[in-house]
């Protein structure tokens, strides 16, 4: 696209699909309260001190054609800081419920989110503008609608860089400081400070949740569930056809395919999701609502960023399988009345766990660069890696990124195999114990197996390499960049959007962001765990 395509952000046309198409809340008053019998309620959002825009997403700028505003205070940060609505926007936040860790949480909704309006990207594809940390609305509950810079500086840069892992996910253009303080008790132990408060404009084709079909069953809004279902069905499941009992069946079957593909590139990459109750579940299944997510560095298939979350550890990095399965059902339950047949809603649920066995499969096969046999793992070759992996601490992405630099010769000896990966080592002195010798083995077996299948080094290298990001965003990484920023310098803010973009690039200039966290981190808020107070 040429620059000249790009328009400015004041120059855009709404066309707000949803508000158009839904009931909406009757009452206007901005207070927190049970909206029976609506979708969604008309709410502007509540403008801020002294907006500045501190960050932007050139690639999803371009997206959506938009031309790059400058930086700090200006009519752009006003509208993205959510101090000035544009002719054609119409402000709301949606109703939704929710099952929270598990247990029905009632009505939830948008209690800080703002969808100012839709527009068309340039590729023709419908696209929400939302603002997080807008303000209050009446689904805000006790809490004040607004979000801190350490949070939205979080959500901003992991949900660009899990796009660019091709990662299905909402996307964020801008993060703008408000000027604003927003007090937060970050460790929910009596002592709460008053931190910066920021808003960021997330983007997705919608941000219907699980939780929006959950509240109209449970009320028994029936006539809210069918137009919600025949709009997202009509709007961005065409390829089903019109609604019907049939269509229904095969739409929750959809829905349950893409969930599955989602979940398996989270495992993939190492990324933990943190709070994955139904109102953080996309019905587009997109990674949804960036909060106390975490990366794994150390490879724990118990470890949870979430500090709420320690205790049960339903949300840790090997339950996501289980519990997006679980999630599935309650969506499952919603829908039943208007499938009318459960048989069907159990074939949907049997796509989600055979469409995650077999991408999990895969994208394993591809990390190790050997043939996908199916899952069934008959040798144990993966089992047993996950299990090596645990005993001593090492570094998930750069274990399975240098694995391409093993020697895999039938004659080489077991230091030259394990060299390549020291560096995924917290302590390499356990190299020289035991752990050294199970770990000699198994990459023995691993390289029989690279031998017996027989690809040609070029392209599995390819795979492998395509399958392995060099770069995640590191929690220790990310809460620097949080550091700098509140100090007003968003110069690595800057360089993470510029490194992530390529994850899967060698960017030697940038190796120093592919390390181990350093053991300063192992301790720091926010590095190795994180509050739900955002
Ligand atoms: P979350 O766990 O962040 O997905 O939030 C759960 C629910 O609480 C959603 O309905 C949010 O909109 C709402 N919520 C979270 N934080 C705030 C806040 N600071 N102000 C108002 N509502 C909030
Ligand atoms: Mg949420």
């Amino acid at each position: 696209m040429t620059a000249t395509a790009f328009r400015p952000f004041e120059s855009l046309e709404f066309d707000n699909l949803f508000v158009r198409s839904h009931a909406a809340d009757p009452g206007r008053a901005n207070v927190p309260r049970q909206v029976p019998g609506a979708a969604f309620s008309h709410v502007s959002p509540t403008p801020t001190r002294a907006p500045a825009l501190l960050a932007w997403s050139d690639p999803l700028g371009a997206l959506l054609g938009i031309a790059r505003p400058p930086l700090g205070e200006g009519p752009v940060a006003e509208v993205l800081g959510g101090s000035r609505v544009l002719p054609g926007m119409q402000p709301y936040a949606a109703r939704y419920g929710g099952h929270q860790f598990g247990q029905w949480a009632g009505q939830l909704g948008d209690g800080r989110a703002i969808t100012l309006g839709e527009i068309l990207d340039t590729t023709g594809q419908r696209q929400e503008l939302q603002l997080k940390g807008a303000g209050r609305t009446p689904y805000s509950r006790h809490a004040d609608g607004r979000a801190v810079l350490r949070s939205s500086v979080r959500e901003f840069l992991c949900s660009e860089a899990m796009h660019h892992l091709g990662i299905p996910t909402t996307r964020a253009l801008s993060l703008v400081a408000t000027g604003d303080g927003v007090v937060r008790d970050m460790f929910y132990d009596g002592n709460p400070q008053t931190e910066p408060g920021a808003v960021v404009c997330r983007v997705a084709p919608s941000f219907v949740r699980f939780g929006n079909f959950e509240i109209f069953a449970a009320e028994n809004e029936a006539t809210n569930l069918r137009t919600l279902a025949d709009w997202v069905i009509r709007h961005h499941y065409p390829e089903l056809g019109e609604p019907g009992p049939a269509t229904y069946a095969a739409w929750f079957k959809e829905i349950s395919r893409r969930t599955a593909v989602m979940v398996a590139h989270w495992m993939r990459v190492g990324f933990v999701h943190g709070v994955m109750n139904t109102d953080n579940m996309s019905i587009l299944g997109l990674t949804i609502d960036y909060g106390p997510y975490g990366w794994l560095e150390d490879f724990d298939l118990g470890w949870t960023p979430n500090t709420t979350d320690a205790q049960g550890r339903r949300y840790c990095y090997g339950q996501q399988a289980q519990i997006a399965y679980w999630n599935l059902t309650r969506l499952a339950g919603a829908l039943s009345e208007l499938v009318g047949d459960d048989d069907a809603l159990r074939a949907g649920l049997e796509t989600y766990r055979v469409t995650f066995g077999d991408s999990w499969s895969q994208m394993l096969a591809d990390k190790l660069g050997i043939t996908d046999r199916g899952g069934d793992d008959e040798d144990g070759l993966i089992t047993d890696l996950f299990g090596l992996l645990q005993q001593t601490e090492t570094d998930m992405t750069i274990f399975f990124r240098s694995l391409t630099a093993v020697p895999l010769g039938a004659g080489v000896s077991a230091a030259e195999q394990i060299a390549p990966l020291r560096d995924a080592f917290y302590d390499p002195a356990a190299l020289d114990g035991p752990h050294g010798g199970a770990m000699a083995d198994w990459l023995a077996r691993y390289a029989a197996r690279v031998r017996e299948d027989g690809d040609a080094a070029a392209g599995r290298i390819a795979r492998m390499n395509a399958a392995n990001p060099k770069y995640v965003l590191r929690n220790w990484i990310a809460q620097q960049a949080i550091d700098a920023a509140s100090t007003g310098d968003t110069s690595q803010i800057e360089r993470l959007l510029d490194v992530l973009r390529k994850p899967y690039d060698e960017q030697p200039e940038h190796a120093d962001l592919f390390a181990r966290r350093p053991d300063w981190a192992r301790s720091k808020p926010g590095c190795s765990a994180l509050s739900c107070s955002s």
